[in-house]
C-alpha cells in the first residue's frame, strides 16, 4: 500500500525559511574582542538573499562550489544559508591544515569562488595561486588585497557586493539528494577525503542535534559554538539552532579561555559544544578567575576522548554538564552521546542516535557481537553516515554499504560506545592490546598532570609497551605516577616508559598528534625516563 504522504523536499531553504521566519527576533550575535554584533534572524534571511544575488551575479547558477576560510561568525553563518539554499555547494575549507593540504583540497573540490575573512589574508595569500579552479575571491572586512590580486583573481568586498544586491531572491527548488555542503577529513593518514552532505542528510542531522538525546535545543536556547565552522559543520549547531529558533552566539576567531568566560558570563548561552582541550582550558581559567558560567545547562564536547575529570571538575565546581559525545566528519559529524546521570555512562563515547546503526568488526572483517565485551572496529551507516567520499579512487574505508570508522571499541545492546583507540594508534603488548585512551585519561584525573598522550614505541621483548607522554603543570614523578595508575588499569599495562614534554603535539583539529610523538621519539627527541 502506498502512503498518502508527499515526498516532501527536506532543505535547507527550509530550514533557513522557518528559522528566519518564525523567529526574526531572534539573533546571531558575533563577539568582536570586546562587543558583539547582532543581526535579527529575519536581517539574516534578507543578507542570505544579498549573497545569493551576489554570488549569481559572479556566475555561481548551479553546483558550483563556494568556499569559505573564515571564523565562526554572522557571514559565515549566512554563507551557510546562502550557498546551499540557492543551489550551490558550500565547501568549508579548514584554515588550520597544511597549506599542501588546503591547496589539494581546493583542486579537488574544484572551488569556484572563495570568501575569505580580511583577517585570514596573510594565510591563504602563498596557497591562492595554486588554487587553479578558483576565479574569484570575497573578502570579508577590511585586509589587505594586494596579495590577492598578485595571484591573478578577481577581487571583491563583502560588503559592497552585498550592498549592490537585492534583499529578496528567488530561492529555487532544490532537490533534497543534491549536494549542500562538503567537508574534507583532517588527513590523519594520507590525503584528505572529501565528504558530500546532501539537503536530506543535512536536515535529518540537524533534526537528530534537536531532539533531547542529541543536543536538545529549543527555541528558548543560546547556541554557542565552539567548534569552527570549518571543521564538521561546527557539529550541525547552526543548523540545528535556526531549525529549532534558538539564537546563536558566535565567538569569531576569539576561542581562548578568557574570552570564552567573559562571553558566557556576558551572553548568558545555555548550549555550547567543542573539543575536550578547550573546555579543559576553561576548567583551568575558572578554578583561577571564577566566571559565572551557570547559564550553560548542556556542553556536548568530543572530537577525542573526554576525561572524567573533566566532566566532574565542571559540572561540580562550575554547574557546567559536559556530556559526551562522538562522531567524525564523516557522519555529519554527531552519531552518539552520552546523556544521563549515571558515571558509567556518561565516560562512553554516547548512545548511537536513533537513525544511526553501529557493528563491531573484527579480524577478517566478521561481524562481532554487539555484547558490550567484543572489542574490534566500528562499523556504522545510517542517513547522514557518508556511504562514499567525493571522487575516491580506493573505496576501501567502505564495508558493503557500513563506514569502517577506524575507532576502536565496544558497543553494548543498548547502543552505547565506547571506545579504546583509533586503529592506528592501538598499542599491542605481547599480544594483548592496552587502551591508550583509557591510560590517558587515568592520567589526565592526576592533579598534577594537565594534558597526557600515550603511544605504542618498540620494545625486544613485549613488541611495544606504551609510552607515557605527559605535560606536568604541578609536581609529580614517575614513581608517583605510576602508583596512581595502578589502582586504575591492570598492573601490566602501566607504562614504564615516560616523557615529560612543554606541550603535547596537535592536529589542525585539536587532536593529539600521535603520529608526530612517535615521529619524535623515532629521532629520539623525546627524553625518555625509564622506570
Ligand atoms: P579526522 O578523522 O579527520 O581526525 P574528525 O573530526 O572527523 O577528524 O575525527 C573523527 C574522529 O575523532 C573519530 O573517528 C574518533 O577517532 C575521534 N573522536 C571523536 N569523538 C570522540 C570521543 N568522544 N572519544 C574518542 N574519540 C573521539
Amino acid at each position: 500500500m502506498r502512503s498518502t504522504m508527499p515526498e516532501f523536499p527536506l532543505t535547507i531553504t527550509s530550514i533557513m525559511r522557518y528559522g528566519t521566519g518564525r523567529f526574526a527576533d531572534h539573533e546571531v550575535a558575533t563577539y568582536t574582542g570586546d562587543g558583539y554584533r547582532r543581526l535579527p534572524y529575519g536581517e539574516l534571511a534578507r543578507e542570505a538573499a544579498r549573497l545569493a544575488g551576489a554570488l549569481r551575479a559572479l556566475g555561481v547558477d548551479g553546483d558550483q562550489r563556494v568556499a569559505t576560510f573564515c571564523w565562526n561568525n554572522t557571514e559565515h553563518l549566512t554563507a551557510y544559508l546562502a550557498v546551499p539554499a540557492m543551489g550551490a555547494v558550500l565547501h568549508t575549507l579548514n584554515i588550520r591544515l597544511h597549506p599542501d593540504q588546503i591547496a589539494y583540497i581546493a583542486d579537488h573540490a574544484e572551488d569556484d569562488v572563495l570568501l575569505v575573512d580580511g583577517s585570514l589574508i596573510p594565510l591563504l595569500a602563498p596557497i591562492l595561486p595554486v588554487m587553479k579552479t578558483v576565479r574569484h575571491v570575497v573578502v570579508i572586512g577590511a585586509g589587505d588585497t594586494e596579495p590577492l590580486l598578485a595571484a591573478g583573481k578577481r577581487v571583491h568586498g563583502y560588503r559592497a557586493l552585498l550592498d549592490a544586491a537585492s534583499d529578496a531572491f528567488d530561492w529555487p527548488e532544490v532537490d533534497e539528494r543534491a549536494a549542500a555542503s562538503m567537508c574534507y577529513t583532517s588527513g590523519t593518514t594520507g590525503n584528505p577525503k572529501g565528504v558530500v552532505y546532501s539537503h536530506r542528510s543535512s536536515y535529518l542531522h540537524a533534526m537528530a542535534i534537536c531532539t533531547a538525546n542529541g543536543m536538545a535545543v529549543t527555541s528558548d536556547d543560546r547556541v554557542l559554538p565552539i567548534v569552527p565552522m570549518f571543521h564538521a559543520n561546527a557539529w550541525g549547531m547552526p543548523y540545528g539552532a535556526l531549525m529549532a529558533g534558538a539564537s546563536l552566539v558566535m565567538p569569531d576567531r576569539f576561542m581562548q579561555a578568557a574570552h570564552l568566560a567573559k562571553i558566557i558570563e556576558e551572553e548568558k548561552p545555555t548550549i555550547s559544544g567543542g573539543i575536550p582541550t578547550i573546555f579543559a582550558d576553561l576548567l583551568r581559567y575558572a578554578r583561577r578567575h571564577h566566571p559565572d558560567l551557570s547559564s550553560l545547562r548542556l556542553v556536548p564536547c568530543g572530537g577525542s576522548a573526554v576525561p572524567e575529570s573533566l566532566m566532574k571538575g565542571l559540572q561540580t565546581e562550575f554547574g557546567v554538564r559536559l556530556v559526551q559525545a562522538w562522531g567524525m566528519t564523516e557522519t555529519s559529524p554527531t552519531a552518539a552521546v552520552a546523556h544521563g546521570d549515571d558515571w558509567s555512562l556518561r565516560v562512553t563515547q554516547g548512545r548511537l542516535l536513533a537513525g544511526v546503526e553501529g557493528r563491531i568488526v573484527g579480524d577478517g572483517d566478521t561481524v562481532l557481537a554487539s555484547d558490550g565485551v567484543a572489542v574490534g572496529e566500528l562499523e556504522v551507516r545510517g542517513p547522514w553516515v557518508t556511504a562514499s567520499y567525493h571522487l575516491d579512487e580506493n573505496p576501501s574505508r567502505f564495508h558493503d554499504g557500513w563506514l569502517r570508522t577506524g575507532d576502536v571499541g565496544r558497543l553494548d545492546e543498548r547502543g552505547y560506545v565506547t571506545l579504546t583507540d583509533r586503529l592506528k594508534d592501538v598499542i599491542k603488548s605481547g599480544g594483548e592490546w592496552i587502551s591508550s585512551v583509557e591510560l590517558e585519561n587515568a592520567l589526565m584525573g592526576h592533579p598534577a598532570v594537565v594534558e597526557a598522550a600515550v603511544i605504542g614505541v618498540p620494545d625486544e621483548r613485549w613488541g611495544e609497551r606504551p609510552l607515557a607522554c605527559v605535560v606536568l603543570g604541578g609536581e609529580a614523578g614517575v614513581a608517583e605516577l605510576r602508583e596512581f595508575l595502578s589502582g586504575k588499569v591492570a598492573r601490566w599495562q602501566v607504562p614504564e616508559r615516560w616523557a615529560f614534554v612543554e606541550a603535547v603535539p596537535k592536529t589542525s583539529v585539536g587532536k593529539f598528534a600521535k603520529r608526530t610523538l612517535r615521529e619524535m621519539h623515532a629521532r629520539g627527541e623525546l627524553t625518555i625516563v625509564q622506570e
